[in-house]
């Protein structure tokens, strides 16, 4: 049985509904706004959740930029005032999988529901690895954990996202000037030093010979390049 949360400020419509919902063999939970809504979807476990837009407390779209940025994929089925445009292209930027607006056809929404649900059924777990290993390192992008022959090594929160940005452009040249862009998040910086002496860093930690890396790579006049396979 799928489990919908259904995450609406009206009553009468959550009455509706939710009735509709049960009668067609879905498990509904409701939250009346943003807040307690964000908070079921993300420990609740659901299959789906139809977020109203205008909600008291948290608007739908923040609730479903939270959830995403939380790395919770549910599908997510927003439920629109009339006629704003607008609405629907930002709440899909910000994450949601599909819309409706109101007022709708009962009969619609439960076809969306269904589609969405096969769609997440058919798509399942999203397949960007969490795991890089290269040499003796295992990197798990999502836990920020770093192992070196099965034993956690530190890294500072520079070192981990200089790594993660290359391990994440795997292949490309990279230059200095981006990484100060991309990791540091500096616009105009005259020495690029620093990321030398980070990547200098990061080789004593994870290369097995710091003098002749075979990972991150240095690609002369250039940047620098990161490859799982031994150079
Ligand atoms: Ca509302």
């Amino acid at each position: 049985m799928s489990r919908i949360l259904f995450i609406e400020d009206e009553p009468g419509l959550v009455l509706t509904l939710t009735d509709r919902l049960v009668m067609q063999g879905y498990q509904v939970d409701t939250a009346s706004d943003g807040e307690a809504g964000l908070e079921m979807a993300r420990t609740g476990g659901y299959d789906l959740i139809l977020l109203d837009v205008m909600l008291p407390r948290l608007s739908g779209f923040e609730v479903c930029k939270k959830l995403r940025s939380l790395h919770v994929d549910t599908p997510v089925l927003l439920l629109t005032a009339r006629g704003q445009l607008e609405d629907k292209v930002h709440g899909l930027q910000l994450g949601a999988d599909d819309y409706l607006t109101k007022p709708f056809e009962v009969m619609e929404l439960l076809a969306r529901i269904e589609a969405l649900l096969r769609r997440s059924r058919i798509a399942a777990p999203p397949s960007k690895p969490q795991t890089v290993s290269f040499g003796f390192v295992e990197v798990n992008l999502k836990a920020g954990l770093v192992l070196v022959r099965g034993e956690p090594v530190t890294l500072s929160a520079r070192e981990f996202q200089l790594l993660r940005f290359l391990i994440e452009h795997e292949g490309e040249i990279v230059s200095r000037e981006e990484l100060l862009r991309q990791v540091w998040g500096l616009q105009h910086m005259p020495i690029t030093r620093t990321v030398d002496v980070h990547i200098t860093w990061l080789r004593q930690k994870l290369e097995e010979n710091p003098k002749y890396p075979r990972h991150l790579l240095t690609m002369r006049g250039l940047g620098y390049r990161f490859q799982r396979e031994p150079a």
